[in-house]
């Protein structure tokens, strides 16, 4: 299965070159493993490698597990990777501390080789599910491009994001003409196909890095474009726009065109007015989606909030 055969990467931090020696012999086989003699290697480490899992020792010269375990759950980048502390402290209120500071595991020292091992292997496929389902509720199921439910997300996440940096943030709405039409008489199957090609489409040519492409809802798709002004969004509209035309899936039954079309309504903004929201924006570029349809459709409508 795919959980299993990845080599996954753990770190493996402690002081004592003995110790990393002995979960090496006992790991190496099944994992990728490196190794940090010291909290403040264990940070740089983890920040440049991301590993899946960190073994990691409590007592230690300068920085101690628990802060490097703090200091890696406050981080945006390393706050997912799974910390096993491995220590000869077998306090009650070492291992409450650990897991209160976000560890998945405690092992006590001297450990038994096939415990570490089981442990391990269940924290390591748990991770992978977890990581796996969390990206299949982001997705849609047809086209396999983002869903709603990440683009509701997203649009906040970009919306604040654009606040701090005081930078432009635009929005497209898409939605495919008559399409009712081409379903009627082509049938259901044609017509998922034709949602397939479309979300395809899109997604090849609103391709810059944090662009995102989902499925609004039936026949209506949303692209999300940080850092992007007007001009610039209504180019990649355009382009798009152009784009699904010149797929040429025959729609011998729209009033606009012989082949399937898109409508768009493009809003942009910049989000460090305090008065406007996600919400406005939406509303902004749906309505300039609804004059895109009621202008013939076909065609793309933006405007800029004030
Ligand atoms: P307009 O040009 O004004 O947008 O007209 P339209 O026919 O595209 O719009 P309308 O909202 O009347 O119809 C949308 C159709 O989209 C209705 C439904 O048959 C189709 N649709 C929605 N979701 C799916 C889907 O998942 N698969 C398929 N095959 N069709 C869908
Ligand atoms: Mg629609
Ligand atoms: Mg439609």
């Amino acid at each position: 299965m795919e959980l299993e055969s990845k080599r996954h990467k753990i770190l493996v931090v402690d002081d004592s070159a003995e110790n990393i020696d002995a979960l090496d012999s006992l790991l190496k086989d099944d994992y990728m493993l490196s190794s940090a003699t010291s909290g403040e290697m264990a940070l740089q480490m983890a920040k440049k490698d991301l590993p899946d899992l960190i073994l990691l020792n409590i007592i230690m010269p300068g920085m101690d597990g628990y802060e490097v375990c703090y200091q890696l759950k406050s981080d945006e980048k390393t706050k997912d990777i799974q910390i096993i502390f491995v220590t000869s402290r077998d306090e009650d209120i070492d291992e409450a501390k650990a897991f209160n500071l976000g560890a998945v595991d405690y092992i006590t020292k001297p450990f038994k080789s096939l415990q570490v091992q089981a442990r391990l292997k269940t924290h390591i496929n748990l991770k992978a599910k977890t990581d796996m389902l969390e990206k299949l509720v982001s997705l849609d199921g047809l086209t396999g491009i983002y869903n709603r439910r990440k683009f509701d997300e997203m649009l906040i996440q970009e919306w604040k994001r654009a606040q701090r940096h005081d930078a432009l943030f635009s929005l497209i709405l898409i939605d495919i003409d008559h399409f009712k039409q081409f379903n009627d008489n082509y049938g259901h199957a044609q017509g998922d196909e034709c949602l397939r090609k479309v979300a395809e489409c899109l997604y090849a040519f609103a391709s810059r890095p944090g662009d995102l492409v989902c499925r609004y809802g039936g026949e209506e798709f949303g692209v999300i474009l940080p850092n992007t002004g007007i001009d610039g969004a209504q180019c990649v509209a355009d382009n798009l726009r152009h784009q699904v035309e010149t797929l040429y899936i025959v729609h011998e039954y729209s009033q606009t065109c012989e082949h399937v079309t898109i409508s768009l309504g493009v809003a942009a903004v910049s989000p460090h007015d305090e008065k406007k929201s996600p919400h406005e924006l939406i509303e902004t570029a749906d309505s300039m989606l609804y004059a895109s349809k009621e202008n013939g459709r076909n065609q793309v409508n933006s405007i800029e909030l004030n």
